[in-house]
């Protein structure tokens, strides 16, 4: 559907195609109709899908001459870059409309100037609840002549702890308004907000059949601990990337490893929320201009942020949320470019957490080794060559007369650029890390690998089965059953054997596993005890690399055998 075929003033269609903006987005589809027709909607749709559109251009529509002055819409948004963003979109979209008078206001910024914007006259107030609090409580934003009010990404203002913030403003707004929700999920709280200050709210929720940027290609790789800023570095210095995105857990780590590729010589700068924004909007405008080619960030003050032309963005550390995987790799690969994400992996346990990941993104990550310093030069030297190949202009006399000069002294021209190149590449190449060979990662049972025994304190007297065993430990652990060996069922306990280099992860993850609704506990076996002696273990064959190569179906198979060989067991006699 186009945008012309919406109830726009020319003003504003204008401004959307100014923009770029031909088709609409699913959520602009279903939500500005309805916005426009004064209903209370909630949007819930991924991020970058043009929700800020989808509010925005009912938003600046809604605005008469009558408004004047006196504020008509109240936006708010969970962080100052956010609710920057969509203050710098409003006014795009307003562009030709000159009644439209949008006003910003966030923590962290002159208060003076934000009261002095208010007061000559803002009829769209985009801000942080927060700093929107402080004016309604200093009365320089008044809120009797609201009309709408738009919570935008209303979950991640919760989760920030805007909550009283956010009742506070809503019941301080006229009865008599239009309000409109946008937010990624729906937690219970979500709905409890709608249910109190929304009437008769629609929902319009836009289903995302494949939860993962298509056009981001996705790479992992596995790194000791300690190393990951050495591995950084390597990517860095592998790939180049004109504009990356690196993202830390931490605030610390954002300073630290920010200082730590300042010193390495890349232009790199960092963004969390204990900056003062001032310097916020300075590393913001730096990167969004190129100046500066890497930002190191925390989930939050990355949130949402929309900068074109990201080539890659990098998961220093791995996100502590699934979801946020999706919002972090979604900073690249926007409007039909290429773009790719790179995760880096400590331990085995990230691991398991990055499968999860792909699982619940339905995303392919593939994991790589690390880049050799021989191939890396290798890359560099044909950019470099190709770099100079493709030169268009005609080199300076000035370059030709040194040559001729040097050529005097007796250095030829091709040792003349010979100095030349190998001083660029030993600058790109400088301080580079060095790692080992890659070795395989996985240790799986199925290579051969050395096996252990586990004991688990839960038996036949508890009536399970091997499946359950092994679909227990698969959980907790998040191995495959294939890489569980032979399991065998006693009485009151069972042996499972594991891959020896897997041994100490899975004790430490089966601490709270239930079976069956036991609770188990996990410990090594130390060997069988008197009891054991007189009882035959119920065997559980591994199904041997033929069969499993047949997939699931040879693995139930072996199941089935489980239960008619249980079947047709003899009571146990003692
Ligand atoms: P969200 O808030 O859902 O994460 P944004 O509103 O930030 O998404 O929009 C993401 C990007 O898509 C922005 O650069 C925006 O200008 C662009 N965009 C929005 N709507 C359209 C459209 N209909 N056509 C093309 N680009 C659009
Ligand atoms: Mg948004």
């Amino acid at each position: 559907m186009d945008f012309k075929e919406l109830d726009l003033s020319q003003e504003l269609l204008s401004a959307v195609e100014e923009l770029g903006f031909t088709e609409m987005t699913e959520i602009q589809q279903e939500s500005i109709p309805l916005i426009l027709e004064g209903k209370d909607v909630i949007g819930r749709s991924n991020t970058g899908t043009g929700k800020t559109a989808a509010f925005g251009l009912p938003a600046v529509q809604s605005i008469t001459d009558a408004d004047g002055r006196s504020a008509a819409v109240l936006i708010l948004c969970p962080t100052r870059e956010l609710a920057m963003q969509a203050y710098e979109e409003i006014r795009k979209f307003a562009k030709y409309k000159r009644s439209v008078k949008p006003c910003a206001v966030y923590g962290g910024a002159s208060m003076e100037r934000q009261i002095l914007q208010l007061k000559r006259g803002a009829n769209i107030v985009i801000g942080t609840p927060g700093r929107v609090m402080d004016h309604l409580r200093r009365r320089t934003l008044k809120t009797e002549s609201l009309r709408m009010v738009i919570l935008d990404e209303a979950d991640e203002m919760l989760n920030m702890g805007f909550r009283e913030d956010i009742e506070a403003i809503l019941s301080e707004v006229p009865e008599e308004r239009q309000t409109v929700l946008f937010s990624a999920t729906m937690p219970p709280e979500i709905m409890a907000l709608t249910k109190k200050y929304q009437r008769d709210p629609v929902l319009v929720k836009i289903k995302s059949p494949q939860k993962t940027v298509e056009s981001v290609a996705q790479f992992s790789f596995e790194v000791a601990m300690g190393r990951k800023t050495d591995a950084l570095k390597l990517l860095l210095a592998a790939y180049s990337p004109s504009s990356a995105m690196v993202f830390c857990n931490t605030k610390k780590m954002v300073d630290e490893l920010t200082e730590e590729l300042v010193k390495s010589g890349f232009r790199a700068a960092g963004l969390h929320g204990d900056m003062k924004q001032a310097q916020r909007t300075q590393v913001m405008n730096s990167f969004k201009a190129k100046s500066t080619a890497i930002l190191v960030a925390t989930d939050v003050a990355a949130r949402g942020i929309d900068v074109s032309g990201v080539d890659a963005v990098f998961n220093y550390d791995l996100p502590q949320d699934n979801e946020y995987y999706i919002h972090r790799i979604g900073r690249t690969g926007r409007a039909g470019r290429e773009g790719a994400a790179y995760t880096l992996v400590t331990g085995r346990r990230q691991l398991y957490v990055l499968k999860d990941i792909a699982r619940y993104t339905k995303a392919e990550i593939r994991e790589m080794p690390l880049p050799q310093k021989a191939e890396i030069l290798a890359m560099k030297k044909k950019a470099l060559a190709q770099e100079i190949a493709e030169v268009q202009e005609q080199p300076s006399q000035a370059a030709y007369d040194i040559l001729d000069e040097l050529e005097k002294q007796g250095i030829s021209p091709r040792e003349a650029a010979a100095r030349l190149l190998s001083g660029r590449i030993s600058a790109e190449m400088i301080s580079l890390p060095e790692f080992d060979i890659p070795r395989p990662i996985r240790k799986g049972r199925r290579d051969g690998a050395n096996t252990v025994k586990l004991d688990l304190n839960i038996g036949r007297s508890k009536r399970i089965a091997p499946n359950f065993i092994l679909g227990a430990l698969a959980d907790a652990t998040g191995m495959s059953g294939r890489d569980f060996g032979k399991i065998d069922i006693f009485d009151e306990h069972t042996t499972v054997e594991v891959p020896e280099s897997e041994c100490a992860y899975i004790l430490d993850v089966s601490d709270s596993m239930k079976i069956n609704g036991y609770p188990v506990t996990v410990k090594l076996w130390t060997g069988p005890s008197s009891k054991d002696r007189h009882q035959k273990p119920f065997k559980r064959e591994r199904p041997d690399r033929k069969r499993s190569a047949y997939g699931s179906r040879g693995r139930r198979e072996v199941y089935q055998d489980y239960t008619r060989s249980r079947k047709k067991r003899p009571k146990n006699k003692h």
